[in-house]
């Protein structure tokens, strides 16, 4: 029998590459960008057609290619950003395979023009199916041109292959997106069938993110810096009230090279538990960068999958980072009730100004090792500090020492003044900028969520003895459960007492729970602890949640101005007050400026 192995032709081996390496319209965009951003390019302009199906343009203003570079450049494994393996550690560059173009000419019809600053004339040369067709001088402007016509003109399985024009478009704007989002300074621009899509001005990181989500920062989200000596970590965190219901705004770069890694992003979703409900996505960018040797960017053709050397620390690092950064915006009471101060000038002495900004500041508990307490007494200061800038010529002194200790009597006035309810539902209070509007049944299952939640960490709840105990019958199933379930529900502030035959007698309820139907309320309990998932955090939290939700006062109950104060002070004493168990808001605050706005035709 003759010999059957042979080499393959050149153009097919390039072929079953560009397999591995372009797969839609999409990866050609990536490659090209790639390549234009490794050139130092300070502008580039990307032109679509139908969906990329067509013509995908890239055109830069960068290093630009000699004559044989033009030529070589083609070629498979052909590439000037590494010479030798170990080289593979080192990379700084976006690519280094040297496949890219040699996969693109394979199965497209390529132009390219490009021109180095130092060469008098540029080079044009025309590929189509791997064979050169033309190659001459010619004027051009600095930089690189390439045009790829026809994708998968010579493959039609491929080609028919290919989504809708609109879907394959929806991923070439990732692309862009994520290219434009790592090189801010970069001006770049995006045409789709002539119409344009982008134009993004050279700028910073977060002028980027504003220009590209109209989201802004300090508003919509905050940046962060953090650098260890495992990673460097530059981010933008959303807040977790502009959380969305779809996902696609969650980004992490690493080294400026993006990647997906499930990993990472959940070590940033944890941070977001209890701020956000389940459906949400939380908008994020992460910017890691680590000593090219701390990973491998070579396991995967695409380079979108990277191995870290010490993933953990860096998840690690990644969570206390960002959970730090939403800790100082969330667990900080953000109520700062007192008078706007325009209002105030006009409206009475200064004396009684003064005493208003900080009489009213609530203390949410006398606990000053928390840094929230902490915060109260830095913006009292600070509000003295601006009065002392802003009103002249009055005695402070006096004032100062007066101020720093509000009288009981003081503050239930201030209280009784600021504090309304309307609709039995919501919560009107005036504070310094505006007023806060709070939804007390939300504000109130947030409380007792964390009161529940801390009776499971540490302080069993009380228990309020029933005058008549009553009695309860469950099934089989349940009546087992709620056997197990017992030592929680002791915690929880339940007294049970098991009479057998599936009764149980109920002696005793949580201190703060008012009348309930006693039979529904612990079958919903049992419910949420039937949920039970991995571990016995989340199945308190189950249970927390489900009893919050019974427990809480519901919208339509009128409540006295003193129980008013006090659920904002317990809600501000929370570490999340902003949102209940649930995800929904608790609160919001309303600037004078809004308000006036809406008054505004
Ligand atoms: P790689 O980027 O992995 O080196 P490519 O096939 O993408 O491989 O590109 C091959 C080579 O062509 C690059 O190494 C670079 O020298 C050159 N090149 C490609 N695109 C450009 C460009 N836009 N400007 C300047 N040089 C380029
Ligand atoms: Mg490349």
């Amino acid at each position: 029998m003759s010999d059957i192995i042979k080499l393959l032709p050149e153009h097919v081996a390039n072929q079953i590459a560009a397999g591995e390496v372009i797969q839609r319209p999409a990866s050609v965009v990536k490659e090209l960008l790639d390549n234009a951003i490794d050139a130092q390019s300070t502008s580039i302009k990307l032109i679509v057609r139908e969906g990329g199906k067509s013509l995908i343009h890239v055109i830069d203003n960068g290093a630009g290619m000699s004559a044989t570079d033009a030529r070589m450049c083609w070629e498979r494994h052909a590439t000037s950003k590494i010479s030798k393996a170990e080289d593979i550690f080192q990379v700084k560059t976006m690519g280094f395979r040297g496949e890219a173009l040699a996969s693109i000419a394979s199965v497209a019809m390529v132009e390219l023009r490009t021109k180095r600053p130092q060469d008098k004339s540029g080079t044009c040369i025309i590929i189509e199916g791997t064979e050169v067709k033309s190659q001459e001088p010619i004027g051009v402007a600095e930089g690189t041109s390439i045009l790829v016509k026809n994708l998968f003109y010579n493959i039609p399985a491929r080609r028919n292959f290919l989504k809708s024009d609109a879907v394959e478009m929806r991923h070439i704007i990732d692309e862009f997106t994520r290219a434009a989002l790592a090189n801010p300074m970069i001006e770049m621009s995006l045409y789709n069938n002539e119409n344009d899509v982008y134009k993004l001005a050279a700028t910073t990181h977060a002028q980027r993110i504003t220009d590209m989500f109209k989201h802004k920062l300090n508003e919509h989200f905050i940046e962060l810096n953090e650098q260890t000596t495992i990673v460097k970590l530059h981010a933008f965190v959303g807040k977790p009230e502009f959380a969305k219901r779809t996902r696609g705004e969650q980004f992490i770069f690493v080294n400026n090279r993006f990647i997906k890694d499930a990993y990472l992003n959940h070590a940033v979703y944890s941070c977001y538990e209890n701020l956000i409900s389940k459906e949400q996505f939380p908008f994020y960018i992460l910017f890691l960068e680590v000593e090219p040797t701390a990973i491998d960017i070579n396991v995967h053709p695409t380079k979108t999958e990277i191995k870290f050397e010490d993933e953990r620390s860096v998840y690690h690092i990644v969570k206390a980072v960002v959970k730090r950064a939403l800790g100082e915006q969330y667990h900080i009471p953000i109520y700062e009730p007192s008078s706007n101060e325009q209002f105030i000038q006009t409206h009475a002495p200064i004396s009684s100004r003064l005493n208003d900004d900080i009489g009213n500041s609530k203390f949410p508990n006398n606990d000053f090792s928390k840094p929230s307490n902490r915060n109260d007494w830095q913006e009292l200061f600070e509000v003295l500090n601006r009065k002392k800038e802003t009103i002249s010529g009055h005695h402070f002194i006096q004032l100062e020492s007066n101020a720093s200790k509000p009288t009981l009597i003081q503050q239930q006035e201030d209280a009784s003044r600021n504090i309304t309810q309307i609709h039995g539902s919501l919560i009107i209070s005036q504070i310094k900028t505006g007023i806060m509007l709070i939804d007390q049944q939300a504000a109130h299952e947030r409380i007792l969520f964390e009161k529940y939640l801390n009776a499971f960490r540490q302080h069993p709840m009380a228990t309020q003895q029933k005058l008549f105990p009553k009695t309860i019958t469950l099934n089989a199933h349940d009546e087992a459960l709620l056997k197990e379930m017992m030592p929680q529900m002791q915690i929880l502030g339940f007294d049970i007492n098991e009479l057998g035959k599936n009764t149980f007698s109920i002696n005793g309820m949580p201190a703060e729970l008012h009348a309930q139907n006693e039979q529904e309320l612990i079958e919903d309990l049992l419910d949420s602890y039937k949920k039970q998932t991995y571990n016995t955090t989340e199945r308190n939290e189950k249970i927390s949640r489900t009893l919050a939700r019974k427990a809480a006062v519901k919208s339509g109950t009128m409540l006295s101005v003193d129980e008013m104060t006090n659920l904002i002070d317990e809600l501000f004493a929370c570490s999340t007050p902003y949102l209940s168990p649930d995800g929904k808001h608790c609160l919001v605050r309303i600037t004078l400026e809004e308000l006036f706005g809406l008054l505004k035709k």
